[in-house]
């Protein structure tokens, strides 16, 4: 399935910024994503494991443990291991992006969002995703 038959696509969205967490919600469900929302990595590892999102956005700086550390417990367990996930953070830096791609990322999306890009680009990294079993 492609294009806009894609658009029902649930996406877990882990920030603990209330703006930022509005504006992606926004964008989204506006695009007609589903979306679930965490604002601790905590949350957002429980909500991966019981409604299995078909994208997860996750915020680097979080409260407590950070994204970085959740994304390794997500594919540490089976049932979340190929989620695909997508690191949502200010750091554009070379080397940063060199970390999160080692650490396992899907890929990452930089803050501030670009409200005009954005979409295309949630929807890219569902496109790329290999169908789960
Ligand atoms: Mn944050």
């Amino acid at each position: 399935m492609t294009g806009a038959s894609d658009a029902d696509k649930l996406i877990l969205i882990v920030e603990d910024n209330e703006k930022n967490l509005k504006l992606v919600r926004d964008i989204l469900q506006y695009r007609g994503y589903r979306t679930i929302e965490a604002t601790t990595a905590e949350d957002g590892i429980a909500l991966a494991r019981s409604d299995l999102p078909d994208l997860v956005l996750m915020d680097i700086r979080l409260p407590g443990m950070d994204g970085m550390a959740a994304l390794q417990v997500l594919r540490a367990d089976p049932h979340t291991a190929a989620i695909p996930v997508v690191a949502v953070t200010a750091s554009v830096m070379p080397e940063e992006r060199d970390r999160f791609t080692a650490a396992g990322f899907d890929g990452f999306i930089e803050k501030p969002i670009d409200v005009k890009s954005f979409p295309a680009r949630v929807q890219a990294f569902i496109d790329a995703a290999k169908p789960r079993q």
